[in-house]
């Protein structure tokens, strides 16, 4: 089974999530934005072996620690989506914008795509591509832990940004729609910044998107 602990990170309280497979206790680690040695911190206590980085996008609260990270545990950054290229060549102006420590460039070990998997030890995690808030933004689907990481695409209440270059709501609006509503109304959502919630539960409720 899988399973997974969220580290909110940054002053952004972005929430990094480590996932492992419990058979293998290895792990990946979505969104190390920042905060490094309280994610290396608690992925000992759970006693899990970090073995990669997958990234939703490159903002700087969600990839600023990749590149560290990566370099220091010798680990592979899966993803994000090629269209984020620009934010993660951007990470630099990023940092010094919201007075965030320096962030280490990287590049990743793979880009993911629509249709795409990524696998921890035994669990196998589909990949969608859900464009809005920025244009390579991807998320995570665990079917059968009926859960999804989903990054700034969708909050509990409320959904991404789209006003920084790259964003376009209507592609936010058709990713959530078209991409997240069929993993199904008990699916439960790990967003980028506070509490999960349920794709069903923000169907209904959702100013943004019910109905
Ligand atoms: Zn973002
Ligand atoms: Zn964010």
């Amino acid at each position: 089974m899988l399973a997974y602990q969220t580290v909110p990170v940054t002053p952004f309280q972005q929430n990094c999530s480590i996932v492992w497979c419990g058979a293998t206790r290895q792990a990946a680690v979505i969104d190390p934005g920042g905060e490094l040695p309280r994610i290396e911190a608690a992925a000992r206590e759970l006693g899990v072996e970090l073995a990669q980085i997958w990234l939703t996008h490159a903002h700087i609260d969600h990839a600023g620690g990749a590149g560290e990270l990566a370099r220091r545990l010798g680990l592979p950054i899966v993803g994000p989506h090629p269209g984020d290229q620009f934010w993660i060549d951007g990470l630099a102006e990023q940092s010094r914008m919201f007075g965030f420590p320096a962030a280490e460039p990287f590049t990743p070990a793979r880009w993911l795509a629509d249709g795409d998997t990524v696998t921890v030890g035994r669990e196998t995690l589909a990949v969608r591509h859900c464009p809005g808030h920025t244009p390579g933004h991807v998320v995570f689907h665990a079917p059968g832990a009926k859960r999804a990481f989903v990054g700034d695409v969708l909050f509990a209440g409320s959904i991404g940004r789209t006003d920084f270059p790259g964003g376009n709501h209507a592609q936010l609006i058709a990713s959530i729609r078209e991409r997240l509503w069929p993993m199904g109304d008990d699916t439960v959502f790990v967003p980028g910044h506070g509490p999960e919630s349920s794709f069903g539960a923000e169907r209904r409720f959702n100013p943004f998107v019910r109905g």
